[in-house]
């Protein structure tokens, strides 16, 4: 596989009145071109600081991210920011719109996208009549529609109940695959990560450090992430991660 980024030797310190609070501490690894990489590690541990380095909001204060890809970032966070006076097509294209890319052809990008995905009789209706799964679909489809090729994903699904997150992470990652994205998630929820990523990085508490790396062999297996829960081996890799976390 292709890296299309390498960070290392990442460290960032906050500096408040408070003090210094060292938050990630020589942290190197690669994205690879097309892979789902999951991230986990307790919560306050330095995730959503690492993904904010990776889409280049936040400086390291030593170390370098070294970009070898042309990357547009985009996030997907817990709340989906649909806004409840727009459509959800013209939620889908809110992306497109604050960059000037909304032009006929775009418009029917998006539209594609929605019927693809499930969502195309719901163009025309507002957020709130959708589902916590459908709002999280659509507001994928908004990061779709928005040509980002890295999507960097800071606990999208831990708002919803565990039944639908079950159901909404395993359609979320198979999109993100179907429309071969890079991805990295962030997630405290060993089992999310596990089924829905081709490799999980685990961190440990504050200052995060890079403990152990675990690649998954479920989806280069033709496995889905319902599915892969239910092999042997997904238990064998949660012991493996939540002895790493444990330690
Ligand atoms: P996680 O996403 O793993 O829960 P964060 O990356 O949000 O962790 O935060 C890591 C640590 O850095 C926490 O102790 C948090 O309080 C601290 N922190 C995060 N953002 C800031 C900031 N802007 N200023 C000061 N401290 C911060
Ligand atoms: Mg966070």
């Amino acid at each position: 596989m292709t890296p299309v980024a390498h960070l290392k030797n990442i460290s960032l310190s906050y500096h408040s009145e408070h003090g210094e609070t060292q938050a990630i501490k020589d942290i190197s690894f690669d994205i690879y071109d097309g892979e789902f990489l999951s991230i986990v590690g307790p919560s306050g541990c330095g995730k959503s600081t690492l993904l904010s380095i990776i889409s280049g909001l936040s400086k390291p204060s030593s170390g370098t991210v070294e970009i070898l890809k042309n990357l547009k970032s985009a996030y997907m966070l817990q709340k989906d920011h649909l806004f409840e006076w727009r459509t959800v097509f013209s939620n889908a294209c809110l992306g497109l719109e604050l960059q000037n890319k909304l032009n006929s052809q775009t418009k029917k990008k998006v539209h594609e996208l929605l019927e693809k995905y499930g969502l195309g009789e719901f163009s025309d209706k507002r957020p709130s009549e959708l589902s916590g799964g459908m709002r999280q679909r659509a507001a994928l489809i908004r990061t779709l529609a928005s040509q980002a090729n890295i999507l960097l994903l800071d606990e999208p699904f831990s708002a919803l109940d565990y039944q639908t997150r079950l159901t909404v992470s395993d359609e979320i990652s198979q999109i993100i695959r179907r429309e071969k994205k890079t991805a990295v998630l962030v997630t405290h929820d060993i089992s999310e990560a596990i089924s829905v990523s081709d490799r999980v990085l685990v961190f440990s508490k504050r200052p995060a450090i890079l403990k152990a790396e675990f690649k998954i062999d479920f989806f280069s297996n033709g496995k889905n992430g319902l599915s892969a829960r239910e092999e042997p081996e997904f238990k064998n890799y949660f012991n493996k991660i939540w002895k790493e976390l444990d330690k």
